[in-house]
């Protein structure tokens, strides 16, 4: 069994239109559309597909900041 992801919702780039977007997976759980956004490495990548014009949304997950990273630094 998995928790359940949580899905963001963003606006397409172009069209406007609403779409939803899923955590890659339990790290990464803020999505940001700018990549500096994110305070830590580790950042994924993701261009999703509007499905009403076509254009490419991109999206970045970033990991939130937590005692782990400390450590491992
Ligand atoms: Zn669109």
């Amino acid at each position: 069994m998995s928790i359940p992801k949580k899905a963001k919702k963003f606006s397409c780039v172009k069209c406007g239109s609403p779409f939803e977007i899923y955590p890659p997976d339990d790290l990464h759980k803020t999505a940001s559309r700018d990549e500096k956004a994110c305070e830590i490495r580790g950042v994924i990548k993701m261009d999703y597909v509007c499905t009403n014009c076509g254009a490419t949304n991109t999206l970045y997950w970033c990991r939130p900041q937590n005692h782990a990273d400390f450590y491992h630094a």
